[in-house]
């Protein structure tokens, strides 16, 4: 799934093409709700950028376009006349300049926007501090961890929550907690003060670092994969099999060390094994 470091650079291929250029053709499809993207022919890109796991591109006649990819979305650019990687099946939105042809495919949300109404818009207007963003608050991001709220929500669950911080997926959920040592299933109110600053500070080294900005972790390149999509697996610090279980919402595994990353003693919230978190069957309550 697209985090907030593919976003980042989804924005910053996307710039050069649109930016300060007049829109010549644009053309939006579904399933889902299309945008009247008709609007836009005549009109000028004033900005492009990333916001969390939002791409928004600004336009001189006050609208906005938002687009969201979820878990297979992607955007390309073209030269016009180029042959596309992908089929016209998957086009959600097609943007012409002169000397290029932005393409966006199987983004689930493309939606059009007043400018002046982004800052009220909820996806946009709800999102936490963004990770990315040079002025990134961290006192802001610490304070909406510690909101009473979620206490009792997991650590793995609450770092991808866009509402507390915004830009961390699934695979920097997993790189930042093997990172801090913490064990998946601890719960918000279970970390000490220094630990969610950990958390944090951590979080945004690994996204700064993913998109070639100046961070702590590494001079080039992307950081090292310790535990996602690894569950199985010995790991790469101790050699430990790492373990894996669903987590929340995420129909996907999450995977952690159980030695780098161990269980406290009194943990509240222990992960479960997909086999055992499934209904028996012919029992009403399963024990
Ligand atoms: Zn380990």
């Amino acid at each position: 799934m697209p985090e907030g470091d593919s976003l980042y650079r989804f924005a910053e291929r996307l710039r050069p093409a649109l930016l300060n250029k007049e829109i010549l053709a644009a053309r939006a499809h579904g399933p889902g709700p299309v945008p009247r993207v008709a609007a836009l022919v005549g009109a000028t890109c004033t900005s492009v950028r990333a916001q969390g796991k939002n791409m928004l591109i600004s336009f001189d006649n006050g609208l906005v376009l938002r687009g969201h990819l979820r878990m297979y979305g992607t955007w390309h650019v073209y030269r016009p006349g180029e042959p596309w990687q992908r089929t016209e099946h998957d086009v959600r939105l097609v943007l012409e300049v002169q000397d290029a042809v932005v393409v966006n495919f199987n983004a689930p949300v493309i939606e059009l926007v007043e400018e002046r109404a982004l800052t009220v818009h909820a996806p946009i207007s709800q999102l936490g501090p963004d990770l990315l963003d040079e002025g990134f608050d961290r006192d802001a991001a610490f304070r909406h961890f510690r909101q009473p709220g979620l206490a009792a929500r997991t650590i793995g669950e609450a770092i991808m929550d866009q509402k507390v911080m915004a830009g961390v997926g699934n695979i920097w959920k997993h790189e930042t907690l093997f990172r801090c040592g913490l064990h998946p299933w601890l719960t918000v109110g279970e970390l000490s003060d220094e630990e969610i600053i950990e958390v944090i500070g951590t979080a945004q080294q690994l996204l700064r670092a993913s998109v070639g900005k100046p961070n702590s972790l590494m001079a080039r390149g992307r950081p090292s994969i310790f535990s996602y999509l690894r569950g199985g697996q010995p790991c790469r610090r101790c050699f430990t099999r790492l373990r894996s279980a669903p987590q929340g919402g995420d129909i996907r595994q999450t995977a952690w060390c159980p030695k780098c990353q161990p269980e406290r003693p009194g943990q509240t919230v222990q992960p479960v094994p997909r086999h055992r978190a499934l209904p028996v069957r012919g029992r009403a309550f399963p024990h």
